[in-house]
């Protein structure tokens, strides 16, 4: 990442390098915080934040399911967005909205400490997406289980939900996988460590519902919505270990990883081992819709 540009922290713009947190912030040792991660695209209409209403509109209900209560208006921080991402005069870029409960007051009950609003962007480097792209991921269902709503609130976009995202991720990587994908505690497929996942059967499309305790993705909405104008049918259903092995594709979604092929699971080879024919149609839809380039989905935007 380069080390230059502005962050807007708390309803200013600040040099990247000033842009500090104290070492007693009550996030930093509690996991306090709740997060978005959008992308602004160039589009032959300029620059453009993909579904900005969405990504807010989500952060506030982070928020809220974590009784964290938001210092601004979803105006304002749509507002703060937009001015981040013109002040970085970058085309293209990653956004990160960050809401966190600051220092002052230590121990575990966070709401004596003030909610601080930090808005950053970065240009994204697809290097750690590239897989599933170029060629397809090869994925390690995790010995780590996903957590589930009965211990924290899973369709929150939570700080605290990525410690055992993270494991998996590490644990994968580790192992020589390029991601995770993680059961539940019903043994059900959730999603990968940072992705919701699909599987296709003919020209059936397959993904957890959301009671299974999966974020409530962006991406997975757009691609469903994609697929269904193109004339797929989506069925939200529980998934088996053993459904991912057997189906003709499978892929991955998630703003960072767009839309991902997965060619091989547990050593275990999907289809025929190569980018799924509508693995690729949708990934083709998918890139035409977010860089603005489809009529029919032009109410995605928002010019910065
Ligand atoms: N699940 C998890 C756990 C994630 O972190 C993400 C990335 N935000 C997703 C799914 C995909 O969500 P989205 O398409 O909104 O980025």
């Amino acid at each position: 990442m380069k080390e230059q540009g502005k962050i807007w922290m708390n309803g200013k713009l600040v040099p990247y390098k000033n842009a500090k947190v104290h070492v007693l912030t009550h996030a930093l040792h509690y996991s306090t915080a709740i997060f978005e991660g959008i992308r602004c695209y160039n589009t032959p209409r300029g620059p453009m934040i993909f579904r900005l209403p969405e990504h807010v509109d989500r952060l506030f209900k982070s928020a809220k399911m974590y009784s964290m209560k938001m210092p601004y208006t979803k105006k304002e921080i749509s507002d703060g967005i937009i001015k981040t991402v013109k002040a970085s005069k970058l085309k293209e870029c990653y956004i990160r909205p960050i809401a966190y409960y600051g220092h002052g007051v230590m121990g575990l009950t966070p709401t004596p400490n003030k909610v601080e609003v930090a808005i950053a962007c970065w240009e994204w480097n697809t290097g750690e997406s590239s897989a599933g792209k170029i060629r397809g991921a090869r994925c390690k269902v995790s010995s780590w289980l996903r957590i589930d709503s009965r211990s924290q609130p899973m369709q929150a976009k939570a700080a605290s939900n990525y410690a055992n995202a993270a494991l998996a991720r590490v644990e994968a990587l580790r192992d020589g996988y390029d991601e995770a994908i993680m059961l539940n505690y019903h043994g059900k497929v959730s999603e990968g460590s940072a992705e919701n996942i699909f599987i296709v059967n003919k020209d059936e499309i397959s993904t957890p519902p959301l009671s299974s305790g999966i974020l409530d993705g962006i991406t997975r909405d757009s691609v469903i919505k994609i697929a269904k104008s193109e004339g797929f049918t989506i069925i939200q259903r529980d998934i088996d270990r053993e459904d991912l092995y057997v189906a003709d594709e499978v892929f991955m979604t998630g703003t960072a990883a767009e839309v991902k092929s997965v060619t091989e699971i547990d050593n275990i080879t999907i289809g025929d081992g190569k980018l799924g024919e509508i693995t690729r149609k949708l990934q083709n839809a998918f890139y035409e819709a977010s860089r603005g380039k489809d009529e029919r989905f032009s109410e995605w935007f928002t010019p910065v």
